[in-house]
């Protein structure tokens, strides 16, 4: 890696990205598996402090592994056990249940974590991969598309110095007020959720195994309130402002302490990060336009209620690397840059309708309201599933286990298939089957655990086609159907190669 005040003039990436987040640090790790030349940039001189996001899934981690730091991150994390959402007497009305244990990705369902700690393990990778060129306080202000590149000019602001360079494809992982989304163009869509929370991280002095493992949704008409668990002493509540709520006032330490009285004191605590945001629903429509694309919180924004934001703008990133990687390669046509977006909104989409949906249960403010939620939801125990949508139309066959994330076997001496496969197509096939002939892009791997053969079985087929990014492509019944399975993952589609 290289950090240097300035950037010589004309130089040439493969891909830059903007924003070094936990998007774009990922997306640029990713890139750079693939030996791709990445530009990364960020206007800020290091990585940001408030709280934000606490919870990430066990697909996510599947993409850290790729990355090489799952077992890194792992003793920093806290194994969630889910969350609780309870009536305005305390009774529960809903249950959504996370395992402990391991499951079908090889990880836990559901990891608490401290973003920062994330980040700077994300940004130390990338500090150890070839191809990247890291810099910091480099605020990009214009990006000009030209026939085969895109002109950036950014300005180094430690220095004053105004530079530009240049690259093949520009992903503006930029956050909420994106640039680059404003020069594609693109508008949001509204999903109707804007209400003002205030978010207070605190660091226990003293053992509070009272306060519970579980998150707990408050769901009060006087006060909406979340608590969760975080890893180690960390502990978070979240308070919905009222209408007429002074942010600055509800922030100071004295309004802080009065409403976590319920539950600590000063004695118990010292108060970390405590921050006001509005949590806001939206999906970008519009999420590349020619070799300009976006991803992460700025293609979509989501209130936090399910810990799906940062999570679903990891999702692009492990969606859009290889097919980036493959169009630069010449191996696919432009036009599966396309397959992004198609793909991954619905996806997005689902997440985000269904946490304003949770928001709805949670921040009901009218009494009248929320005693006829209580009582209906009481009538109706539901016991809630995280969703687990199929991509939108795109790289796949669509139906069955098409579409949706793959399950990671153990393989032989207890490898995990993701680290054998690389980020790249692999083939997971029956063990007794002849594959001659077989695309050398695609990392052949026999079913020789009885972990993997019992996937395989459930499946009902003899060989299934798994993508860089862990989603089902499609699958083979019979050893004359591998072949063209595998001109499926060689040409991404026939329509989608080059001429
Ligand atoms: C209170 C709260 C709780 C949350 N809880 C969860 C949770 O539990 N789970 C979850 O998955 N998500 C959660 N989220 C959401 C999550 O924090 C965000 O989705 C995630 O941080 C977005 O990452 P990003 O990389 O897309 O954008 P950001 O993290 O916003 O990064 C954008 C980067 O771009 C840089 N940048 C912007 N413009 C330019 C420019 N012109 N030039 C150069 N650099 C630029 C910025 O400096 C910044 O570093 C939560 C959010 C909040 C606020």
């Amino acid at each position: 890696m290289n950090i240097t005040p300035s950037l010589p003039l004309n130089d040439r990436y493969d891909v830059a990205v903007i924003g070094i987040g936990p998007v774009g640090a990922t997306l640029a790790n990713l890139l750079a598996l693939r030996g791709l030349r990445v530009l990364a940039l960020d206007r800020e001189p290091d990585i940001y402090q408030l709280p934000r996001a606490i919870q990430f899934d066990g697909e996510c981690m599947r993409v850290f592994q790729t990355i090489g730091i799952a077992d890194q991150l792992m003793p920093g994390l806290f194994v969630a056990p889910g969350m609780k959402f309870l009536g305005a007497d305390g009774s529960l009305l809903l249950d959504w249940q996370r395992s402990t244990e391991r499951g079908p990705q090889a990880w836990h369902p559901s990891y608490r974590f401290h973003q920062p700690t994330l980040e700077r393990a994300l940004r130390a990778r990338l500090a150890e991969q070839a191809g990247v060129d890291l810099r910091l306080r480099h605020e990009v202000f214009s990006v000009e598309e030209g026939a085969n590149d895109v002109a950036l000019r950014l300005e180094d602001t430690a220095s004053g110095r105004l530079l530009r360079a240049s690259a093949r494809y520009v992903v503006g992982c930029d956050g909420a007020r994106s640039t680059v989304r404003r020069f594609i163009g693109t508008e949001l869509e509204d999903l109707r959720s804007h209400e003002r929370w205030l978010v207070v991280d605190v660091i226990l002095r003293r053992d509070r195994p009272d306060l519970g493992d579980h998150a707990v949704q408050y769901c009060d008409p006087a006060r909406p309130a979340t608590y969760v668990r975080g890893p180690g002493d960390r502990r978070r509540w979240e308070f919905m402002l009222l209408a007429g709520e002074d942010a600055a006032v509800m922030s100071r330490p004295e309004s802080i302490w009065q409403l976590l009285s319920r539950w600590i004191t000063p004695d118990d605590a010292v108060l970390e990060r405590p921050a006001v945001y509005t949590f806001h629903s939206v999906v970008a429509k519009g999420w590349r336009s020619g070799r300009l694309l976006i991803a992460g919180d700025a293609a979509h924004q989501t209130p936090p209620f399910m810990g799906q934001g940062m999570a679903a703008g990891i999702r692009d990133a492990s969606n859009l690397a290889w097919k980036l990687a493959d169009v630069i390669a010449g191996d696919a046509g432009e036009e599966l840059l396309d397959t992004y977006e198609s793909e991954r909104s619905p996806h997005v989409r689902e997440f985000i309708e269904t946490a304003v949906r949770l928001g709805g249960v949670i921040q009901t403010q009218d009494p009248e309201d929320a005693r006829r939620r209580d009582r209906e939801m009481l009538a109706n125990p539901q016991v809630f599933a995280t969703p687990q949508p199929r991509l939108g139309p795109g790289v796949h066959a669509g139906g069955g286990p098409a579409g949706l994330i793959g399950e990671q076997p153990v393989l032989a001496e207890g490898m995990l298939f993701d680290d054998k496969a690389g980020y790249a197509f692999a083939l997971l096939v029956d063990s007794t089957w002849d594959i001659a002939g077989a695309d050398p892009r695609v990392q052949l791997i026999r079913a020789d655990t009885p972990g993997a053969r019992d996937w395989l079985r459930r499946l009902g087929a003899g060989a299934v086609l798994l993508r860089p990014d862990r989603y089902v492509a499609g699958l083979a019944a019979a050893p004359q159907d591998v072949k063209r399975l595998l001109q499926f993952a060689a040409v991404l589609c026939e329509q989608l190669a080059p001429a």
